[in-house]
């Protein structure tokens, strides 16, 4: 059998890398080795994900010791390095834009991998956000560029890069695939998460948008659910104090650890509203059918903008306006912005036309 060998190491790898390896777990023609970069090594982050999502064991489990930035991509490019040496795959497969996906991009270039990127061409114009320069690095070294969507695709050609496929969300796969079984009743509560850096790590802006939240909250005599990311508890330790959780009770917010992704759905599934700086959760939103306004200054996601699914909320200050046009909003998704539910089965399929022969 020919072997895929998957890169991933943070939580929205986990969940990418389940949609695909439902497809190649019905493939006669691929065996798949997996290696954990250990970028997030939480178990709240990381095993909770294998377990609830069938992803196999990975082969590889890197231990990384530093928490610097470059130098955790060097230690990230050793352990890849080896893996790849040892197990010789016909192609590497990494997944959306973090450093994890750019170190395995990087090796798989230098030892003359076929490179598939998945989550290729997607920009938020943004070169402050680190994840923008992965993105961008990793298409340029990419034998194969996965776009999710006609943006993606366009974004692609504008930089010369013209050896891509069109095949959906594979995030929307999952979304699909994990709740058509659920059953939800909608309730008037909303679902909050936030965890980008230019959000919760300065303690006045994180700050405020509690407090905007809160008082969206207290207005409309409704609840926020909160899982809080381990970044975003640190910044709320050092505001309230440990005892956190219930000094935002009092402004009608539940803060709740992180969730598995089945919980995650459920959540968005049975919200009147999702409020959120995560890319992932934008489009889980969309494929649940529920509004979401994006704390963010943009979105690599624009089609939620332009349909107005989504809509952009970059400071604090216009939370209240937004967060109240969008509330109970009904989303209608037949427009399938995100693709057919079987992006991942399109992947495999065109990696099979082109790398098969290898
Ligand atoms: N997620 C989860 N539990 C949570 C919060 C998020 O399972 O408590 C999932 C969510 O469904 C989404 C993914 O984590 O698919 C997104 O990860 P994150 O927000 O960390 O990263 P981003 O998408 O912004 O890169």
């Amino acid at each position: 059998m020919a072997q895929i060998f998957t890169i991933i190491g943070a939580r929205p790898q986990f969940i990418k890398a389940a949609a695909m390896t439902r497809a190649i777990a019905d493939s006669p023609f691929w065996n798949q080795t997996i290696l954990h970069t250990g970028q997030h090594y939480d178990p709240l982050l990381s095993d909770i994900f294998f377990e609830e999502l069938n992803i196999p064991k990975p082969t590889f489990s890197l231990k990384l010791i530093t928490s610097d930035r470059s130098e955790r991509m060097v230690e990230m490019r050793k352990g890849i390095k080896e893996a790849l040496e040892t197990s010789s795959p016909d192609v590497v497969l990494v997944y959306g834009d973090t450093d994890s996906t750019l170190a395995g991009a990087q090796v798989a270039h230098e030892l003359r991998i076929p490179l598939i990127h998945i989550e290729a061409g997607l920009r938020s114009f943004d070169l402050a956000m680190p994840e923008e320069i992965n993105r961008i690095e990793t298409d340029k070294l990419s034998t194969l560029l996965v776009a999710p969507t006609r943006t993606a695709i366009a974004n692609l050609e504008s930089e010369g890069l013209f050896h891509s496929l069109l095949s959906g969300d594979i995030m929307h796969d999952n979304a699909l695939h994990f709740t058509k079984d659920l059953h939800c009743i909608k309730t008037s509560s909303i679902l909050v998460t936030m965890h980008r850096p230019s959000n919760v790590d300065s303690p006045e802006r994180l700050h405020s948008w509690i407090d905007a939240v809160g008082e969206f909250c207290l207005d409309n005599r409704i609840s926020a659910v909160f899982p809080v990311h381990p970044r975003t508890e640190k910044g709320l330790i050092k505001i309230f104090g440990k005892d956190f959780k219930s000094i935002l009770m009092n402004q009608r917010i539940k803060a709740i650890k992180p969730v598995g992704y089945i919980e995650l759905l459920k959540l968005i599934k049975s919200s009147s509203l999702v409020i959120t700086d995560s890319g992932g959760v934008q489009k889980e939103s969309y494929s649940c059918g529920t509004a979401s306004v994006v704390i963010r200054h943009n979105t690599e996601w624009v089609e939620l903008l332009e349909s107005g699914h989504s809509v952009l909320c970059p400071e604090p200050s216009d939370l209240m306006e937004l967060a109240t046009s969008k509330h109970s909003q009904i989303i209608d998704t037949s427009d399938n912005l995100y693709g057919d539910g079987n992006a991942s089965v399109h992947i495999l399929k065109e990696i099979s036309k082109r790398f098969s022969s290898l």
